[in-house]
């Protein structure tokens, strides 16, 4: 059995919480190699998409709910994040658009989609110390899991532990993207924020699935 709508707005609603919880954490972070503010940027931005929920129609599929969460994201998290994130759920959500329940492939499909339009509009690469650094293990890991077979929430399982992985891996780097790279050597030692929240989100979508 795929992933439904319910499962997306599962997802939502507990990346709304998740986000709040550690709004405070992501607001360090966002301190220390950037501007403060990103902590607040994401819980403005679930707030705002868990208010729009109900507002989708009884018939909604799960690409219609990642494409509300899209232009939510756009037009309410502001700084560089919003933009990014907006454009992940944006090409996440046409990579699956239609789609009733989504299989194992149709969520590596949306991560891959997603992960790709943050490139194509930010332009990092591996090892830049930005979510990217959350986002490209979760893609593999997911398409490792699909390859061999496992559920869809084994797979988003594997993508946010992965994502988790990958977040910590940004410690030591140096950025080269995003206001963290105005610091240069300073940076070093300090996670990036978007990472992070990428590996909430994702550990979001994964516990929502396998509940
Ligand atoms: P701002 O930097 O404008 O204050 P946020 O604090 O909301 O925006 O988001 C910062 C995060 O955005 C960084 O931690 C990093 O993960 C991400 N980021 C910044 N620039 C890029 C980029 N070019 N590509 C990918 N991610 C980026
Ligand atoms: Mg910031």
């Amino acid at each position: 059995m795929g992933l439904g709508i319910a499962w997306a707005k599962a997802w939502m609603t507990e990346s709304a919480r998740i986000v709040s919880e550690h709004r405070g954490e992501l607001i360090t972070l966002d301190r220390e190699i950037g501007d403060g503010d990103h902590g607040e940027n994401m819980d403005r931005g679930f707030s705002a998409v868990l208010g729009k929920l109900d507002g989708l129609p009884a018939d909604a599929s799960p690409g219609d709910a990642l494409k509300l969460v899209a232009t939510t994201l756009i037009s309410t998290v502001g700084g560089a994040s919003g933009p990014l994130f907006g454009t992940a759920f944006l090409k996440g959500s046409q990579a699956v658009a239609g789609k009733e329940e989504l299989t194992a492939d149709d969520v590596v499909a949306f991560l891959t989609a997603a992960r790709d339009g943050i490139v194509s509009r930010g332009k990092a690469e591996t090892g830049d110390k930005t979510m990217i650094d959350a986002w490209t293990p979760a893609v593999d890991a997911a398409a490792a899991a699909a390859g061999e077979g496992r559920s869809e929430p084994e797979v988003l399982e594997a993508a946010a532990d992965a994502a988790e992985r990958g977040a910590a891996d940004t410690e030591p780097l140096v950025a080269r993207k995003g206001r963290a790279s105005y610091l240069g050597e300073r940076a070093v030692g300090h996670r990036d924020p978007g990472a992070q929240s990428t590996a909430l989100l994702l550990r979001a979508a994964a516990v929502s699935a396998a509940s």
